[in-house]
């Protein structure tokens, strides 16, 4: 079974408006088995949006159209497909009582403009909306399934949730599970090369890769008949990548590299601090980010200044003199300086070169030291290593943020 996703309004094709809503009805699709082979965007003209219909419905069996029902002007998804059934618009006395007691429900009357939204081509389904006020439609077209929705992606997913999906749960032709794991610390091309052959295109489960923001996902896509075989499959698979990966690997689904190293400092027992400069407490930021921090994060410091290095962390004033702010001496006392301030177990410390000014040649922009710190029995100890991040301010700000989690990650699993 395939699908087509058209979205309508003119801020998409424009590029104002990201349109999000075909990549969360083609992921939600995949999830149950169905292919969608085409996401369309379309203007907010009617003979555009005609000519959009009549193509989708010659292509698939599902097509799922959003946006163009509100009430203004602009709004022409639903005279586009009268046109295109060639019915009139009739008004759905049910759907204005529900448009005015949405509008009362708020304390307001009903704005006259509204009404258009509970007119309904001819002989066409009408979907409740109970989010709002432009109801669903629906009809049958040829071998085609046609449902239109509100282009709010609240309202949208709600009646898609209700409306749509149930009836292709167990549409029974196949099944498709998916699964991602997510590395951190190589390369796209280096995980690919670890994978060899298993990302052959030609491959069931069929494995592939995207970047994201420093984090490469490895995604894996397992079609079977049935739901058993397809998981099957993917545990498979999922264990081949995992040999090859090791600990490139930090997480799947959602997890994050905070959150995995907040669940392993939770279950170790151990508190963990931050010592940041060139990264102004955006390591502490991602670790608060996570519900439940406060069992493991003691809290941390933003020391943007030597003076502030000094006087907070105790870094010495002579070691900055001697070898630089960003270096690893510093990196290291900054590391040590915050595990004696507060009784942690561990700590992570940044300091570097953001940029886009401030680079030398021997530190240019993208320089970072990053500290990690330990209290033990035997005393504080601390390490640190030297990274060249590319790219912009922002760039080099979440890799070295991301890389000081991932250092402590790492050193949590030893
Ligand atoms: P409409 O149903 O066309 O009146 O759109 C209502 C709101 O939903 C507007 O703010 C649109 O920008 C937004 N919207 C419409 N289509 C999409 C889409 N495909 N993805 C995300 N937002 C959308
Ligand atoms: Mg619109």
């Amino acid at each position: 079974m395939q699908a087509v996703i058209l979205s309508i309004g003119d801020e998409l094709i424009m590029g104002q408006t990201i349109d999000t809503n075909s990549a969360w009805l083609s992921a939600r699709f995949a999830d149950m088995g169905i292919m969608t082979i085409h996401h369309k965007t379309v203007p907010d003209d009617t003979s555009a949006i005609v000519l959009a219909l009549k193509d989708a419905c010659t292509l698939s069996e599902v097509v799922v159209v959003t946006g163009g029902l509100g009430p203004t002007d602009d709004d022409l998804t639903r005279h586009a497909l009268a046109d295109f059934l060639k019915r009139p618009l009739d008004l759905h006395p049910p759907s204005l009582e529900r448009i005015r007691a949405f509008f009362k429900s708020l304390g307001r009357e009903m704005p006259v403009i509204n009404r258009i939204q509970a007119m309904v081509p001819r002989g066409v389904e009408v979907l409740d909306n109970d989010w709002g006020t432009a109801p669903g439609l629906k009809v049958k077209v040829g071998k085609a399934l046609v449902f239109l929705f509100p282009g709010v992606p609240r309202e949208m997913m709600k009646m898609a949730e209700r409306d749509v999906f149930p009836m292709f749960q167990n549409h029974g032709e196949s099944t498709v599970l998916t699964e991602a794991l997510h590395t951190f610390g190589a390369g796209e091309s280096t995980v690919a090369e670890k994978l060899g052959e298993l990302m052959r295109r030609d491959r069931n489960p069929l494995v592939g890769t995207t970047v994201s923001k420093g984090v490469v996902t490895v995604r894996i896509r397992s079609e079977a008949v049935t739901q058993m075989l397809a998981r099957k499959q993917l545990a498979v698979i999922v264990k081949a990548v995992e040999a090859r990966l090791e600990t490139l690997i930090f997480g799947r689904g959602e997890e994050t590299l905070a959150g995995v190293v907040g669940k392993l400092s939770e279950k170790m027992g151990v508190k963990v601090t931050t010592a940041e400069s060139c990264t102004g407490g955006l390591t502490a930021t991602m670790l608060t980010d996570e519900a439940g921090s406060s069992l493991y994060f003691v809290g941390g410091w933003v020391v943007y200044s030597n003076a502030m290095k000094t006087r907070e962390l105790g870094v010495p004033a002579s070691l900055i003199e001697r070898e630089g702010a960003v270096s690893q001496a510093v990196a290291c006392a900054m590391a040590e300086g915050a595990l004696r301030q507060e009784a942690a177990d561990w700590s992570i410390s940044t300091t570097g070169i953001a940029g886009p000014d401030g680079g030398s040649d021997e530190k240019p922009v993208g320089t970072v030291w990053i500290g990690l710190g330990h209290r033990s029995e035997s005393g504080i100890k601390s390490k640190a290593e030297c990274f060249q991040f590319p790219g912009s301010r922002e760039m080099v700000r979440d890799r070295a943020a991301k890389t000081a989690l991932n250092m402590l990650r790492l050193a949590l699993l030893k």
